[in-house]
This record gives C-alpha cells, structure tokens and sequence, in this order.
C-alpha cells in the first residue's frame, strides 16, 4: 500500500542561505579588478626593455613570438604565478567541443633525490603536447598521426583560476595538428581579425581616416542560463547526462505571469551572482549587468563588450565560473539551451561592432554627414554581409540543443534577417529614390540626406524577435545558444564583414579611378547594395507565420534544424570565403562538419537512450506499481477507481508502445557516415523520444507524485 512518508531526498535544500561562505563583502572592485590577470603593464615591469619591446610587437602586429625572449618571459610569468599561490600551470584552449580544455602541469618537480625542483621553461611557454588525441578534429588528426600542439597566444592575457585549495597558471593557447591545421575555435578567431583589420583599415583610408593603427572587433556577450537546486539535479537522470529534461509535464502555471523578468532576485541567487561577478572581476572580466530573465528560474550575465578575442575568452570563463561555483550555493547552472520544454530557452547574445585601436567604433552614426557616409557604407556592407551568408550565420550557432529555439516554438527563428529600425531603413530607402529627407539643410552631398537623425540606441526588448539586430551602435546576433562558444560566431561576422567591404571599397575605388568623386562612388555603391540586399532587412515580427512566408516569397533561407545548416557548411561558396581569406581551409572547414556533425548525433543518441532507460526503469515501473496498488485494492463498486485503472492502464500501454518504437530506432545508426546518423537522428529518433515523452508526461499527471520517482517541472522552477 502506499507509504504516506514524503521522499525527502526531493525536497530542495533551503532557498534562505545558511551555511555558505559569502565573499567578504569589503573588498573594492578597483582593487579586485584583473588582480588574478598578467596583465600587460604587470608583465612590461618584470621584463627588460628589449625582452618588451620584442614581445609588444607580437602583441601589438600579431607577429610570430620570438623563442629567445621566450625563457625570460616564462621565468616572469612563472615567479608571478607562484606569488599568487599558483603551483601548477596549463595551456588553456578551445577544441572544437566548443568547451575549454586543460591539462595541468606542476611548476614543481620532484627529483630523485627526494627534493624537487622547480621549474617552466620558455619552451613550455609557447609549445605544449597535451595527449591530445580524443579531442575531437574532424579526421584532420587521424588518432596514430601523433598529437596536436597548443601555442601560446599572447595577445589574450594569462590568469590565475583558484578552486578550494590551490590555484593554476591558465596560458590561453592556440591548438593546431602538427601539419598548422587548426584544432581550435581560437586560431579561425584569430585569423579572422587580421583578415578585418586589412579589408576595413583600407576602406576606412578611403575616407581619409587615418588616426588609427588597427581595426578590429569587439564583441560583449550576454549570457542566459537557469539555476536548479542540486537536490533536484541530483534526481534527474536526464539533468545530469544531457543537460535538460527529457520528461516533465508542463506545469499549471510556466511563464504566462512574467513576472520573473526582470523581478527581485532571490538572496541565494543574488548571492551567488555576486560571488561570481568577484571571480570574474580577479580575471579582469567587466561584467556589469545581472537579472532575471523571461523564464522562471532563469538569469542573465553581461560584461562590458571587449575586443573579441579577448571577450572570447572571456566568455568561456564566464561559463565556467558560473558552473562552478553554483554547487557552493546547493545550486546547478544549467546552460543548455532548452532545459525545459514550453518554458523559453537560453541563447546568448552576441554584441558586435569593429572599432580603432584609437576607439572609433565603425557602426556608430556620428556627428557630421562624413562620419555618417562612414557609419552607412559599414552598415551596407553587413547588409550585404548577412544577405550573401544567412547559411554561414545560421550553420555557426547550428546544434542539437539550439535547435529547440532556433526554428522551433521560439524566437529568433532559423530564418535570418536584420532589424535596422524603421529610420535607418527609411535613410537607405531614399538614398535609393534619391529623395532627400525634408529637412534637406546640409545635404549630405549626393546623399540627399542630412545628417542622420539621432538613431534609439538598443531597441531593447521591442525586436527580440530578430536574430540579427541593429541596436543603435552595433549589431546583435541572437541566435547563439546558451552553451555555444561564441569563438565561430565572431569569426563568421569578422570574415564575412571583411568580404564585404573589401568588395565595397573596391568598387569605390574602381569608380574613383575612372575620375568619379568618392561621394558619387559611394552614392552608387550604397543604393546598389541596398537594392540587391534589402530584402534581408525585416523590422517586423520573426516569429509570425506571416513572417515565414513573407522570408519565402523574399527568398530567404530557411534552414529549419542543425542537420540542414551543417549540411551548407562546406558549399562552394563557403569554401572560397574561408580559404581566400586565410581563414580556414577546405580541409579545416570539412573537419568543421565533420565534428558539427558528429557531436549532433551523439548528442540526440545519447539522449534517446536515457529517455528508453528513465522510461524503463523509473517511469514505466511507477505506472505499474499504481496499476498494482490499485487492482490490490478491495473496494468495490468504485467509478472512480475502475475510471482510474483504466486511465492509468491506456496511458502505460502507449508508454510502453512509445519505448518499444524507441528502442528500434535506438539500435540504428543509420548508416556510417556522421552525416547519416545525424540524418537518422533528425529523422527517426527524435520523433519517437517525443513519443515516449508525451505519454510519460501524460502519466506524470495521473499518477500520485509520492510514486512519480522524479521531481517535476513545479517543483524544480518553482519551489525556491
Ligand atoms: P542592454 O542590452 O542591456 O540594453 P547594451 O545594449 O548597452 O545593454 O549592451 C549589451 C551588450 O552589448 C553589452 O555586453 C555591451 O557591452 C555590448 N556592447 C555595447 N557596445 C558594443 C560595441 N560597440 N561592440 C560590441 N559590443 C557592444
Ligand atoms: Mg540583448
């Protein structure tokens, strides 16, 4: 008979904090900020004058490092490291799993003799061999062809990550295969912003801008997430090994109040948000802003933008320090990016704009009409950027887990559009006509437009529904999932944007060389754009059907799952973007799919056999069990009892039927190709997981929640 004992081990531990350690509240940010980051000036005071200058001119020109400064920089680095505690120190990179990897080493080495030494050497700087055979490269690293090699990337700063009782030197690093093939998200990246800064510091001379050095992009990421209590995740099968819930009934009440967003937020939450933010201000990461989001139990992170290889890294840290320190708190961070079905995903929000090295940001409407023929030649050539590669955008921030956003019940969709705001629409909508605005004073030459009428500045909430928008000084790409790195995203941005205004300026130029003035070249190249691209532009609802349509009629792509995106990855087109611009090379590209493709697969693989085993052997058995407990029962002449079987009893044989239909597709693969497994994934394993979902979802609403032996969807975002 039923047992009336509640199962505590499904209860939460207490939402008021108690027993964890807060960070003492006295410590200054000015002093915290990067006090765990090498920073430039830190390592300029422990080096000669030689040893810098050599060393800045790598940072500064991206040149090669030179290995016989790399012994005195490595003693620098290493007697800073050791004054912060650290004992041990790693080549920290990106494979292409989209995490960070690690492997640490120990300053200290213990001899024979029983003593120990100490030691780093400038060799151990630039080059390290992690065993780096299971990361995976997309067949460009067949496993007997020896290691990878990580390589010391100087231009993003080293640091210190501590944990409970000690602390690591993290060297950010580059990882290639021994043939220069890039193994990383982090070498692309880089390339990707030479490749920006020569296609935009020419067109920029154009304009006869020439107080800067360099261009490059910068990049601020804000970071959604939700926050469990542990004893739930501790119980949820599905929580551990896939990061979201593979079951769970939608609760009376999800998200309809909305009155989350942007709400108080509880004190453990706030709590562990400021212990974060303290972490992440040691590692001179400047995040600024922190609330709730749209869906109960979710957050939201946003750092000053930086430049992006730097906020690149930077956002892997965020990450990381995030996951980590929940579990002080009792709490688990959930990045995936639909933890919970009919409760909105997580995305992150990919701010980018190109600046000077001497601050100039490209996509800010300035002042004068020169600056803003400046602003609108950049702004065009992101038109026509995002129109040529809607494939590219949507294949980088294509996966299994974004897939349940992107394309699904949910904004921003798979199609990819821009949001340019009505007015800055409506000014290339009449350079065009070639109407002017009515207030025709200055007239911005042959532009018929004066200078530009003040633009809002981030339209904020009003056009969520786009996954490319313009937000008054910068551009925001949406469609980035919760635990992507942002790494290919930014290298995509940076290198079709340099395309494009390579091609622009060149054009200018041609024009220019056949004695027309730059402002009429301009003129012809910025209506010509518009023309050609404009149906890219979309300032209204993505998310209606109306939309849907409309992008059909337009001609827009629309790539509805990962499997179709990653299948555009390698096309012509593609191919001769990355490899002209020095980017990534066919082959780099192919391994690109390759892993794209391969971590798809296992991703849905992996959680169709925790649905068929959940569904198995916690599911299915408290149906019985209730079925049992029931018929044992001796009461007779009950309507309610006999309608109960008799519902509990259908609802167990579809679940049952639903697993049996699951386990079929669990023993295919589909072929041998990632390419046919993830095909096969798409295609037949996920309809038959969503199968055994609604009838187990179906039982969890019949069956008494002391035999249901997982917590549920009101407990886990709502019981706080
Ligand atoms: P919110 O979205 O909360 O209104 P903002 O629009 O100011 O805030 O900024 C959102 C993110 O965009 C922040 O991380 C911010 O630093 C970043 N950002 C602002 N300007 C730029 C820029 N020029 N380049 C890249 N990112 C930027
Ligand atoms: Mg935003």
């Amino acid at each position: 008979m039923f047992s009336l004992e509640t199962d505590i081990t499904k209860m939460p531990r207490n939402w008021r904090l108690k027993d964890v350690p807060v960070p003492s509240p006295s410590d200054v940010v000015s002093e915290v900020f990067a006090s765990d980051v090498l920073t430039l000036e830190e390592l300029r005071q422990r080096l000669s004058k030689p040893v810098w200058k050599s060393l800045a001119a790598t940072i500064d020109r991206g040149a090669v490092v030179d290995p016989s400064i790399a012994e005195t920089v490595a003693l620098a680095m290493k007697t800073w490291a050791m004054e912060k505690g650290a004992t041990h120190y790693t080549h920290w990179f990106q494979p292409l799993t989209g995490s960070t990897a690690e492997k640490h080493e120990s300053f200290v080495t213990p001899t024979a003799d029983g003593s120990a030494i100490s030691q780093f050497t400038g060799r151990e700087l630039i080059q390290g061999e992690p065993d780096a055979s299971s990361f995976p490269s997309g067949g460009l690293r067949a496993t007997f062809e020896a290691r990878g090699y990580t390589a010391w990337d100087p231009t993003s700063p080293a640091f210190i990550m501590r944990h409970g009782n000690g602390a690591t030197l993290c060297i950010p690093t580059a990882f290639a295969s021994w043939t220069g093939e890039a193994l990383d998200h982090k070498t692309p990246l880089l390339r990707s912003m030479v490749c920006l800064n020569e296609a935009a510091s020419n067109a920029l001379k154009l304009f006869g801008f020439e107080d800067f050095s360099r261009v490059e992009s910068t990049c601020g990421v804000e970071q959604e997430y939700f926050l469990v209590d542990e004893q739930f995740f501790l119980r949820r099968t599905d929580l551990a090994l896939t990061g979201r819930t593979l079951f769970g009934a939608k609760p009376p009440r999800g998200q309809e109040l909305e009155d989350h967003y942007f709400g108080s937020i509880p004190d453990r939450v706030l709590t562990y948000m400021t212990d974060c933010e303290h972490q992440l201000y040691a590692l001179g990461i400047p995040v600024k802003t922190r609330h709730n989001e749209v869906a109960p139990g979710q957050y939201e992170i946003a750092p000053i933008f930086e430049q992006s290889n730097i906020a690149a890294d930077h956002q892997q840290l965020v990450m990381q320090i995030l996951r980590n320190t929940a579990r002080r708190y009792g709490l688990v961070c959930l990045m995936h990016e639909k933890p919970f079905a009919g409760i909105n995903g997580s995305g992150k929000h990919l701010n980018w704009s190109m600046a000077t090295d001497t601050g100039h940001n490209l996509l800010e409407p300035g002042e004068t009409p020169h600056e803003n023929m400046q602003f609108l030649f950049f702004c065009a050539a992101m038109i026509k950027a995002v129109d040529r590669h809607q494939d590219l955008l949507r294949a980088c921030v294509a996966s299994a887990s974004n897939d349940h956003r992107l394309g699904a019940n949910e904004a921003p969709p798979a199609i990819m559009s821009i949001f340019l705001g009505e007015q800055l629409t409506d000014i290339f909508e009449r350079i065009v006509s070639g109407k002017g605005g009515s207030a025709k004073k200055s007239g911005l030459l042959g532009l018929g437009t004066p200078v530009l009428p003040h633009l809002p500045r981030h339209a904020g909430d009003r056009n969520r529904t786009s996954p490319f928008a313009f937000t008054g000084n910068k551009f925001e790409f949406r469609a980035v999932g919760s635990s992507q790195s942002v790494s290919f995203g930014i290298t995509v941005l940076n290198t079709i944007a340099a395309e494009s205004i390579r091609e622009l300026a060149s054009i200018i130029e041609s024009k220019m060389k056949k004695k027309q003035s730059f402002e009429a070249a301009l003129v012809e190249v910025l209506k010509e754009a518009w023309t050609k691209h404009a149906r890219i532009v979309f300032n209204g609802d993505g998310y209606s059907t109306k939309w849907h349509k409309e992008a059909e009629k337009r001609g827009l792509l629309n790539l509805r799952t990962a499997v179709d995106a990653i299948d555009q990855l390698v096309g012509a087109k593609n191919v001769a973007l990355f490899s002209s611009a020095g980017v990534l090379s066919e082959r780099e590209l192919e391994a690109r799919q390759e892993v794209l493709f391969d971590q798809y697969f296992k991703t849905i693989n992996i959680e169709a056999e925790t649905t068929e085993w959940m569904g198995r052997t916690q599911l299915l058995p408290a149906a019985l069990e209730y079925l049992g407990d029931l018929a044992s029962t001796n009461i007779e002449d009950s309507r309610a009892l006999d309608r109960t079987i008799g519902q509990v009893a259908a609802a167990a044989d579809t679940l049952s039927d639903a697993l049996e239909e699951l386990s079929v597709q669990n023993q295919e693969l589909g072929g041998d190709s990632v390419h046919e497994k993830s095909h096969h994934m798409r295609d037949n394993v996920l309809p038959a997981m969503t199968h055994v979902r609604a009838a187990a979802d179906a039982l969890e609403r019949l069956i008494p929640s002391k035999l249901w032996p997982i917590p549920g969807y009101r407990e886990m975002l709502f019981v706080k």
